[in-house]
């Protein structure tokens, strides 16, 4: 490829991401001509045998995907970075499977090899377990072991990272302008402002950009990351423009407007994001992905021992990320991004995660006993069972319990989904899902402000009394209207 690569660094947290940026830009001849960088702008470039490398400034696996989902390219290499001291943590595993989500080459550094005693081979075997094939091992991907304190080995990285480009194909795409949003911030004095990258064609000062799909922008000034003004960002490069009337979302696409009708522009950003749009049932396809998170590593090498031997007519499970813990928000926007489903195994998917995953239209099933958990995953590949969420009118936390002279119990909730309606029939739960039912009821009075009401709506704080079961309500329970 012409451009310079757009690269990103991931791992776990205190491996040694930030440093390794931060050496990695000192290395750099634009760097050290200009005094270093001075403007932060969220990229930056540098310089290595006469060939630009861009870098993305926030490390990390979420934001990654959560550029992706908005239908960012997000990166062209991901720097994988292990410490050699502490070997794959769970974020590693993350990060491998956002970038492998992402089919986005990785290089492995393996940092602070100037500790003593560290075991760069463990390490080297420990990646292999989660399907890193490296170079000695017969595969394909480099690993370099380096010191971010000690600068060792840097040049090797950069090397590595242009060697991979370099054979990277040439999509031969058309030189019309393209890019995407890295970060946006309102600033008292320069009003809103954008990073951007661009991907594809060259932008410059006076050309108008449709962003996302409704927000045009003329743009009246460029500066790039050292923030000297320029006039022409190249494809590759990072640059910061002024000249919005509002603020775009990190990820969203970008591409000339060129005065035809709205409309048109606007499919063609759609037709760049409906890639990446969501289909839970890609089991339909033939592969039925999964996010597998556990409870034990006992009962999740036993889960992935059964689903990987499920098998139908060719239709196959695959497992993305499989860890201990709970769902993650992460989890989501890999599952996004990758057509997933989150399965969880006897932990807890918080109702946050539960809101966001309704809003994301990600299918999060959670399962505490084994057989039903293969039964439903073998009938969805069968095509016999639909994975479906359950679907919830309203849900209310139970913040206070009040206990009536009369004997009765009045909830004390606040409605974070949907609405409560009087009559309705509800589930109360430990948790956002039907395994945590503790019983079933109904609303006898709903009541705002001390004022009967028929209807309740989200985020609205309301008494409820319930027909019966109310001396098994407990503070932290919810209430859900099916
Ligand atoms: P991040 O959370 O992944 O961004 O990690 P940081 O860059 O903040 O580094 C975490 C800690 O590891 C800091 O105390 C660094 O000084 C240290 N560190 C980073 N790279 C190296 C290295 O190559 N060698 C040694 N000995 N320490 C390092």
């Amino acid at each position: 490829m012409n451009r310079p690569p757009i690269v990103t660094v991931m791992g776990h947290v205190d491996h040694g991401k930030t440093s390794l940026l931060d050496a990695l830009r000192n290395t750099s001849v634009v760097n050290t001509e200009s005094g270093g960088i001075t403007q932060h702008i969220g990229a930056s470039q540098i310089t290595h045998n006469n060939k630009k490398i861009t870098f993305i400034d926030t490390p990390g696996h979420a934001a990654f995907s959560e550029m992706r989902s908005r239908g960012g390219k997000a990166a062209d290499i991901v720097i994988l970075v292990v410490a050699a001291n502490d070997g794959v943590k769970p974020q590693t595993k993350e990060a491998i499977a956002h970038a492998k989500a992402a089919k986005v080459p990785i290089i492995v550094a393996i940092n602070k090899v100037d500790l003593p005693g560290v075991n760069v081979s463990k390490v080297k075997n420990q990646l292999l377990e989660y399907d890193l094939q490296l170079e000695e091992f017969g595969g394909e991907i480099i690993s370099v072991e380096v010191s971010a304190t000690m600068k060792t080995n840097l040049d090797k990285l950069l090397d590595s990272i242009l060697a991979i480009w370099e054979m990277t194909e040439d999509t031969k795409e058309s030189k019309d302008l393209k890019g995407f949003v890295l970060e946006s911030k309102h600033d008292s004095k320069k009003g809103y402002t954008a990073t951007l990258i661009v991907t594809n064609g060259s932008l410059s000062v006076g050309q108008e950009i449709l962003i996302g799909k409704a927000i045009k922008c003329k743009v009246k000034s460029i500066v790039d990351f050292l923030g000297k003004k320029v006039t022409t960002l190249q494809a590759g490069d990072p640059g910061e423009i002024l000249g919005l009337k509002e603020l775009p979302q990190s990820g969203e696409t970008f591409v000339l407007y060129t005065g035809q009708s709205l409309d048109t522009t606007v499919e063609e950003i759609e037709e760049v994001e409906n890639d990446e749009n969501f289909d839970p049932f890609a089991a339909k396809g033939g592969e039925l992905n999964l996010i597998l998170r556990a409870d034990t590593q006992g009962t999740l090498e036993a889960l992935v021992g059964s689903l990987q031997k499920l098998e139908y007519e060719g239709n196959k499970v695959t497992i993305i990320l499989k860890d201990v813990g709970e769902v993650k928000e992460s989890d989501l926007l890999l599952a996004s991004v990758s057509k997933a489903i989150v399965v969880a195994f006897k932990v807890a998917v918080a109702g946050k995660i539960v809101d966001k995953s309704r809003e994301m239209k990600i299918l999060v099933r959670k399962y505490d006993i084994i057989y039903e958990l293969i039964e439903e995953i073998q009938g969805a590949l069968e095509g016999v069972f639909e994975l479906k969420e359950e679907k919830v009118k309203g849900r209310a936390e139970i913040l206070k319990i009040f206990p009536l002279p009369s004997g009765d119990v009045v909830a004390g909730c606040l409605i974070t989904h949907g609405r409560l309606r009087e009559g309705d029939s509800v589930s109360i739960r430990t948790e956002p899902n039907k395994e945590a039912e503790v019983f079933k009821s109904k609303i006898k009075i709903l009541k705002k402000a001390s004022v009967q009401t028929k209807t309740i709506g989200i985020d609205t704080e309301c008494g409820v009394l319930l027909n019966s079961g109310y001396d098994k309500l407990k503070e932290g329970m919810l209430l859900e209207v099916l």
